[in-house]
């Protein structure tokens, strides 16, 4: 019954909200008193679904179950990375150095210690030259191993799915070098706790990423006395909406440029939604951008006593381009990274990996943070990984030449979803392309089993 109910749980909410996106896209059309009555039912209806949650009296269960799992993969991934001989330990070497952000090499990273699982190998993270610091990755961050951190030998051999099993020491190239993938890859998740994590979180696959990512950025004590000062300066406590505003050099070559305003009705949104659950609460607003102006713009916007705007436009300048691979731009992206994941709710754009990390690390700090997101642009993805697939849950018949029929049942390939009602997809039973209404489709995520999954028993 749990599992049952869970599920449509999760459901009412999300077809609430494609109802609310399809109503706030017809914005120009509709008159401004019926809109503003539609969206404060909106808010109404999702306020109770918050206290359906609450006292549908399964909380303390999902809250110990994903502590249990969460601690179940910590373990798992500590006894991977110190075998008890190091010497013989098979291992994967993956070299940090990819050409790009910081949010780019920390889920190359990851993505290197997801193959080490599950092919039961012991990562070797080369790090010698980081362009965000040269002496390496275990200046900033707790060494991946704390017994086994060298490879031992020259002698490696290329990763090759199913080929290289007896080899001792595989390298890894990035992952847009390894062909073919192998289904284990994000957004894939480990068949033998599936159900445990289909119970008790809305998108397992983005905690199972979180978990990993929580495993890396675990940082050197003298780190985390800057993050913690940091924190506590700026004054960030609950509740707090994070905004990553991604500017610079992404605008016109990964994305579009959205303005301030667009993130934070967003904000207010929520805090619309907290009061009436909670009744009147501080709308407090963390703004993390790589353009410093943003911040002084949100500060003169949306000023006190309504808004509490925090922001370090210092930090913002560290990562502006010129400055931004430094020691000054990782301590800056390091500040704005985990003060995001302290929030309680992110407004950014998925088509950025620092927005993506810092979703990541949400899940990592929360029972069942699904829901704590607006993406202005992409549905959460992984680079370079395994692609969203949805699975039919009504059928559709296309009303004009933009969209695509679909059966119950059909598995679409997502392409995006247009927050106004619609998603884009291809229909992998007719191969075609377009639109369907997002309410008629599920998320349908991989499970694999890891191919050693049982290691850690030897
Ligand atoms: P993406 O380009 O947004 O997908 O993310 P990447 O992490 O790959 O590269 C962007 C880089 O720009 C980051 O790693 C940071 O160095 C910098 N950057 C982007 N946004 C911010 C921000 O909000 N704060 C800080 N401090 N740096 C940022």
């Amino acid at each position: 019954p749990l599992e049952a109910y869970e599920k449509t749980r999760r459901s009412l909410e999300y077809d609430l909200k494609e109802l609310w996106y399809n109503i706030r896209s017809r914005q120009g059309n509709l008159d401004e008193n019926d809109l503003a009555q539609m969206q404060d039912v909106y808010r109404t209806l999702r306020s109770h679904l918050i206290k359906l949650r609450a006292a549908d009296g399964y909380e303390a269960f999902r809250e110990q179950e994903t502590a249990e799992l969460a601690t179940l993969v910590q373990d798992r991934l500590h006894v991977l990375q110190n075998p008890k001989h190091c010497d013989t330990a098979k291992k994967l070497v993956c070299n940090l150095n990819k050409g790009c952000g910081f949010g780019c090499q920390v889920h190359h990273v990851c993505y290197c210690l997801v193959v080490a699982y599950a092919t039961g190998r012991t990562l070797i993270l080369e790090s010698r030259g980081w362009r965000y610091n040269r002496q390496g990755w275990e200046q900033i961050f707790l060494p991946v191993s704390d017994t086994c951190t060298f490879s031992g030998t020259s002698k490696r051999d290329d990763f090759a799915s199913g080929k290289t099993e007896d080899s001792r020491v595989v390298q890894l190239p990035i992952v847009d070098f390894l062909k073919p993938k192998p289904d284990y890859l994000p957004i894939s998740i480990p068949a033998d706790i599936a159900d445990r994590l289909e119970k008790v979180h809305g998108e397992p696959h983005i905690w199972w990423v979180g978990q990993f990512m929580k495993f890396l950025l675990r940082l050197q004590p003298q780190f985390q006395n800057i993050i913690d000062s940091h924190v506590s300066k700026l004054g960030v406590s609950s509740p707090t909406v994070g905004i990553h505003v991604r500017r610079t050099d992404k605008i016109g070559t990964e994305a579009s440029l959205h303005s301030l305003k667009e993130y934070m009705v967003h904000a207010e949104e929520y805090f619309s939604i907290m009061e009436k659950v909670h009744g009147q609460v501080k709308r407090r607003v963390f703004i993390a951008s790589d353009e410093p102006s943003v911040i002084a713009e949100a500060m003169n916007s949306y000023p006190r006593p309504e808004w509490e705007i925090l922001g370090d436009a210092k930090v913002a300048q560290s990562a502006s381009m010129g400055q931004r691979y430094n020691g000054a731009g990782l301590v800056g992206i390091l500040k704005d990274v985990f003060v995001l994941a302290e929030c309680d709710f992110v407004v950014c754009t998925f088509s950025s990996q620092v927005c993506r990390l810092a979703y990541e690390l949400i899940q990592a700090k929360h029972t069942d943070a699904s829901e704590r997101f607006v993406s202005l642009d992409d549905v959460y993805y992984y680079g370079g990984g395994n692609g969203l697939v949805q699975v039919a849950t009504a059928p559709h018949k296309p009303r004009n030449d933009e969209e695509i029929e679909l059966k119950v049942g059909d598995k679409i390939g997502v392409a995006g979803n247009h927050w106004n009602g619609m998603s884009k997809g291809t229909n992998q039973r007719t191969h075609r392309k377009g639109l369907y209404p997002s309410y008629k489709a599920r998320n349908l995520i991989q499970r694999v089993s890891f191919p050693k999954v049982k290691w850690w028993l030897q």
